[in-house]
């Protein structure tokens, strides 16, 4: 029983980063899928109201193994180490991951990065250049889920934290750098309906409550800003990428991420300040606190991109972004603007 594999079918968007040896992405590392889905959940499961542990720290949950029975194991666990397992508690499930047709998808190519900034140099031709020809990880891939227990419960959660991250989100490593953003090919749950599933989980199940602090990574200080960029892209120093690269490439992620974060230091005029949204030049890069896509097309036919920028800050960061992308990339002041703040107050209410 359980043993049936549970398939979700992805189309990525934008390239698929999932973390490899010496900085390469060798092959799909599914840690860096199961990290991405995990951190998620940890976000929505924040913005509901309950406790999440920090799985990197020394209080993330632990089993010791002296546990009389399930009843007192499950009360040692966050919903994200009950699910995704933590020292002492193995996670819910497997993901042996495959690969569907392992070519680029025609007319997709012009997805690598330019920048016009010459320091940002390095960085593109170190990571992104000599992955060239390893643009395989763009088009399709299917996750295979292989659940321990309880296959629907995990079917549900797993499709609902999936359908928010394809809408909100992205999938694998480096979202900050434009990676993973996906489409679910089958049904998605809608976003409203996702959260509920995910909520009478967690009430369930009796997971801790703990009221946000609202400075961590949660729903309640979610916003997306979703715009189609205009006809003509933004113009940038094509020069260092030789012949190769003028057709396929255009600017995106880091280059929008740089002018925001000059955008931002301008405005607020502190070096740290905007450290602490746009995450340290150096070190630790996962603690931007923006994320900035790829420019994407949902459907090869049409002529323009889309950008994706989201984060989890103030309000007052988004409008910034805003205005900026609207004055730079000629988006018509048509950008779509989000946050879940009444949609997860009604969703607790209704499950109360
Ligand atoms: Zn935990």
């Amino acid at each position: 029983m359980g043993n049936e594999p549970i398939t979700f079918r992805i189309k990525t968007l934008t390239p698929l980063w999932t973390g490899g040896t010496d900085g390469k992405m060798d092959r799909i590392h599914e840690t860096g899928i199961i990290g991405s889905i995990r951190w998620w959940y940890e976000v929505i499961a924040r913005g509901l109201g309950y406790y999440v542990c920090d799985p990197t720290s020394d209080n993330r949950c632990k089993l010791s193994g002296k546990e009389k029975d399930s009843t007192e194991r499950i009360s040692k666990l966050c919903p994200a180490c009950y699910l995704f397992g933590t020292t002492g508690w193995k996670r819910m499930f497997n993901l042996p991951l495959t690969i569907d047709g392992k070519q680029p998808v025609r007319g997709n190519e012009p997805f690598s990065q330019a920048t016009t900034n010459i320091i940002n140099k390095n960085w593109l031709s170190k990571v992104f250049e000599k992955n060239l020809d390893d643009m395989d990880f763009f088009g399709s891939l299917e996750l295979r889920v292989l659940p321990r227990c309880d296959r629907n419960q995990i079917e549900k959660q797993l499709k609902a934290v999936l359908s928010i991250m394809s809408n909100f989100g992205s999938l694998g490593a480096k979202p900050q750098f434009g990676y993973g953003l996906f489409e679910l090919s089958d049904d998605k749950e809608e976003t409203k309906e996702s959260l509920r599933i995910i909520n009478r989980f967690l009430k369930e199940n009796c997971f801790v409550k703990k009221s946000d602090d609202k400075k961590g990574f949660s729903l309640n200080n979610y916003w997306k800003i979703e715009t189609e960029v205009g006809k003509s892209l933004p113009p940038a120093n094509l020069e260092y990428l030789g012949k190769k690269g003028k057709d396929v490439y255009i600017p995106m992620s880091f280059d929008v991420r740089y002018m925001l974060r000059k955008e931002y230091l301008g405005k607020c005029g502190s070096k740290r300040a905007t450290a602490e949204i746009f995450g340290g030049t150096k070190g630790d890069k996962w603690a931007s606190k923006v994320f900035v896509s790829s420019f994407y097309k949902e459907d090869q036919k049409n002529e323009k991109y889309m950008l994706r920028i989201w984060g989890f800050t103030a309000r007052a960061v988004s409008q910034i972004v805003r205005e900026a992308i609207e004055r730079d990339y000629e988006t018509n002041n048509d950008a779509e603007f989000f946050s879940f703040g009444e949609m997860l107050s009604e969703v607790t209410q209704i499950d109360s």
